[in-house]
């Protein structure tokens, strides 16, 4: 299991044949009290620009799985998909070495 296609498209990912832009955003954070947010109105996925990159990873599966729930209508409660986009980021943090979320790499 790879993001390498994606790092090479650059910040966006398909979902649900949907392209997915993820964007950063300076102070995110402090703004909106929350490290990212998926705006399904816009296809698009905010992260604050200052995040670790830990968290900055763990925040994209996190959106990711939002929109997930969100284009296929997958009815979850919040508590849960906190849960789940967690333990995705870990899987794949220490099963796939260089494994990082789309939109984390160059382009
Ligand atoms: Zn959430």
């Amino acid at each position: 299991m790879s993001f390498e296609i994606n790092r090479k498209i650059g910040k966006t990912i398909m979902i649900g044949g949907h392209l997915i832009s993820i964007e950063e955003e300076k102070n995110f954070t402090r703004d909106h009290e929350a490290y990212g947010e998926w705006r399904p109105a816009q296809m698009k996925i905010v992260i604050d620009s200052d995040l670790p990159d830990t968290l900055r990873n763990e925040t994209i599966f996190h959106e990711i799985l939002e929109a997930i729930t969100g284009i296929y209508d997958i009815r979850i409660k919040h508590h849960k998909l906190v849960i789940l986009s967690v333990a995705l980021h870990e899987i794949l943090t220490d099963n796939c070495p260089g494994a990082q979320a789309p939109g984390t790499g160059p382009g």
